[in-house]
């Protein structure tokens, strides 16, 4: 069974993960206003990283989510990088190799 909201957030998080396309231009796609919108966001952790991660000027294209080798936090990237990005880590997974 698949509620109405579910569909529209996984549209959401779909379209918004291009920057193509702005909040308010998914919005008016997918005829939600700023209160469901709102509610979708809180419904659903995808769609919430998936602002996040616009907010931070991030491209979230082909961005895949990983595990830090070293520190076991999980990240996301768009890259072959096996660590989390800190500095401590990056090192550490430097010597590993
Ligand atoms: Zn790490």
């Amino acid at each position: 069974m698949t509620e109405p909201s579910e569909t529209t957030a996984e549209a959401a998080t779909l379209l918004l993960r291009s920057p193509r396309w702005s909040v308010s231009e998914v919005m008016e796609l997918l005829e939600i206003g700023d209160v469901e919108f709102r509610r979708l966001i809180e419904a659903d952790a995808r769609l919430a990283r998936v602002l996040a991660a616009r907010q931070e000027g991030q491209v979230v294209i082909g961005l895949t989510e990983r595990q830090c080798v070293v520190c076991g936090e999980s990240f996301s990237t768009a890259t072959y990088r096996n660590h989390c990005g800190a500095a401590a880590c990056a090192r550490v997974s430097k010597l590993n190799r």
